[in-house]
């Protein structure tokens, strides 16, 4: 298997990287740990900001028209501690599922006879002199793929970036865990609730986020962490009193969504949310041995929401 570009990791980086690569007339194989992903439904809310659409508009006008009519205009970022608003941040964004975009993408890069795609070929290994990557396929076969340029989008945890700091002298990464992981509620909102504006995002201090999402669905994200939290934040348990204490909680601290967003299916599901975690990756150079390009979360990635981040 040969290309002029391997791309590690079909996310929307990887996705929105062999676009441009293909663009600019290059043939690039896209290679991905996953299967093909078929539903577009089961992510979480993202902010593409100015850059974002940017770089899509520069890709296709089209992603970028769609993501503009699909999307919801966010116009505010308002700060919230202990119930009391203490920043009102104006901003522009778009709010989008991450996987709606990523589906656009793909859509996009297979109709581009550049680019081809290895699904469920898993990066195991790379010979940094020969410049070859080698695959684990599900059946427990290897595949070996060569090329004179690799780009890394094989988010957070990429193997590609632990590869480098193994083999490669002067290149070095920090990825920490992030000192918190995040539980999920979605609600339909109070019918007829006009109280929080639909066009602005909570950041509930150190205590989570809420936000519409473009289904009409309130997003409320807890953070907790799960060796010091009480039970009813790290529990998988919907008893009364885990379920009081939740409510109590979100009271003292988004006493808005309590009131105008969150019923009682909302909270009674926050206890089959698994709590999800991610990691803070800070690398000493994007572009290790010379011929690999670090981007998107493998490149870097942050806490949410600190209003930065690689997207697309
Ligand atoms: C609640 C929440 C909100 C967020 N909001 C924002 C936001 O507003 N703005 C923002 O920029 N970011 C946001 N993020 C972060 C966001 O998830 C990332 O920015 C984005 O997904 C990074 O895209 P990526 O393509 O770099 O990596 P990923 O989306 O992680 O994609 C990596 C791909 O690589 C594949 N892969 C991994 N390992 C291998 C391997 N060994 N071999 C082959 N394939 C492999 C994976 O299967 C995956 O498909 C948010 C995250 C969360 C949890």
């Amino acid at each position: 298997m040969q290309a002029d570009y391997l791309v590690i990791g079909a996310g929307p980086a990887g996705l929105a990287a062999a676009g441009f690569i293909a663009k600019a007339g290059s043939t690039v194989a896209v290679f991905d740990g996953r299967a093909r992903p078929e539903n577009v439904s089961g992510s979480y809310p993202v902010v593409l900001n100015d850059k974002g659409l940017f770089a899509l508009k520069r890709l296709d006008p089209a992603i970028a028209a769609k993501a503009k009519e699909t999307g919801l205009s966010v116009q505010q970022l308002h700060v919230i501690s202990d119930n009391t608003t203490v920043r009102k941040i104006p901003m522009f964004g778009i709010c989008i599922m991450r996987d709606q975009v990523s589906s656009w993408l793909l859509e996009a890069a297979e109709a581009d006879e550049k680019i081809s795609f290895f699904w469920e070929h898993k990066l195991e290994s790379i010979d940094f002199q020969a410049r070859t990557c080698t695959f684990e396929l599900p059946d427990g076969s290897q595949k070996t793929a060569v090329s004179q340029r690799l780009v890394a989008a094989d988010g957070n945890r990429s193997k590609v970036r632990r590869l480098c700091q193994e083999h490669v002298a002067d290149f070095s990464a920090d990825a920490d865990p992030w000192p918190f992981q995040l539980r999920f509620m979605n609600s339909r909102g109070v019918p007829g609730q006009t109280e929080v504006n639909t066009d602005t995002h909570f950041v509930l201090g150190d205590k989570g986020y809420v936000c519409l999402k473009p289904s009409g669905e309130w997003s409320i994200y807890l953070r907790v962490q799960p060796e010091s939290d009480e039970e009813f934040l790290t529990s998988m348990e919907a008893t009364d009193d885990n379920l009081q204490k939740l409510k109590e909680y979100v009271q003292t601290h988004a006493k808005f969504a309590a009131d105008n967003l969150l019923d009682e299916e909302a909270y009674r599901k926050f206890y089959d949310c698994e709590a999800f975690g991610g990691v803070v990756v800070k690398c000493s150079s994007l572009s290790p041995a010379g011929w690999i390009c670090l981007i998107g979360a493998a490149a870097h990635a942050v806490q949410p929401a600190l209003l930065e981040g690689p997207w697309p």
